[in-house]
């Protein structure tokens, strides 16, 4: 395979892949809205998740995206050093936002700032958004594909705190956010959270909180008690499915952290909402490919 065919195959595969990911939520997802659907007692609560089930099935029937917001397309990337494509993943995944809008089809979500024009494609300036990491000595590529909402992850907000105000200050502004505009998103929710030393670092860090596995926990003891005190604490609050009332407020609560100066101490939340559409996908230097979060699914 010459060059440019291989720019067009992988293109191919990861605007399926986007096409794919607007249609069907990842399985720890799916587990989890599974098993906060079993926690809750009321009938009204009940019928939401039903309700959520139905449109998920009717969705993967139908071939269409399971939310009319099918959001601003974001990849996140682990790129190999040595992946032979590096040079080209720029124009493949803006070309890949651009073909899944079209074959998804997804809704218009670009408007060009200054410009005040839908670009119709979801593609423009900085758009889709592209955040990189590059790994040493691999010659993969690991993606992630993230559509972030109007309603969820793209109103995030965030503070740049005095020192003193120490951990405390932290839980107040969760608290504070996830009470006023968590509640813009369609719980349960998933509460991205990031803790360094800067604004933008932090922003950035709440980002990709969303992106851990559910279930899982920050590595340090008490980073992870925290993601549970916190879990519990907005639980309390009872937003229950769509933020009708019940058990649950939250699918989960992740905290990623950087060290930060000793005067500052910013935090940033992110919050993704039942419809939490992203996907992982991982393709080797020969194109072959792998879709880790969706088990079973066929592009
Ligand atoms: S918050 Fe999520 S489920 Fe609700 S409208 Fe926005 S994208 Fe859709």
């Amino acid at each position: 395979m010459d060059h440019e065919q291989a720019v067009r195959q992988m293109t191919d595969i990861v605007a399926r892949f986007t096409d794919y990911a607007g249609k069907h939520l990842p399985d720890d997802i799916m587990g989890k809205l599974t098993e906060l659907r079993a926690a809750e007692g009321s009938p009204l609560a009940r019928v939401v998740y039903d309700s959520m089930f139905d449109n998920l099935a009717m969705a993967a029937q139908l071939n269409r995206p399971c939310c009319q917001d099918t959001g601003v397309i974001q990849y996140y990337l682990k790129a190999g050093s040595r992946f032979p494509l590096l040079a080209e993943v720029r124009h493949i995944l803006t070309e890949a936002a651009a073909t899944a809008t079209r074959t998804a089809p997804l809704r218009h979500n670009a408007v060009q700032i200054f410009e005040e024009k839908n670009t119709g494609t979801n593609t423009g300036e900085r758009i889709p958004w592209i955040d990189w990491d590059i790994v040493p000595d691999s010659s993969g590529i690991e993606i992630e594909v993230y559509m972030a909402g109007g309603g969820c992850s793209l109103p995030g907000q965030g503070k740049t705190l005095m020192p003193a105000a120490g951990y405390e200050g932290i839980v107040a502004f969760v608290f504070e956010v996830m009470t006023t505009y968590g509640v813009n998103a369609c719980p349960p929710l998933l509460v991205g959270i990031g803790i360094g030393g800067s604004i933008d670092v932090a922003a950035n860090l709440s980002k990709r909180a969303l992106f851990r596995p559910i279930g899982s926990r920050h590595p340090h003891p008490r980073g992870a008690a925290m993601e549970l005190l916190l879990e519990k604490g907005l639980n309390e609050i009872g937003l229950g499915p769509q933020g009708l009332s019940g058990t649950n407020s939250v699918m989960g609560v992740h905290i990623e952290t950087a060290a930060r100066h000793p005067s500052t101490i910013s935090v940033a939340i992110s919050v993704g909402c039942w419809a939490h559409r992203r996907g992982t996908l991982r393709i080797n230097d020969d194109l072959s490919y792998e879709i880790l979060s969706h088990k079973g699914a066929q592009l």
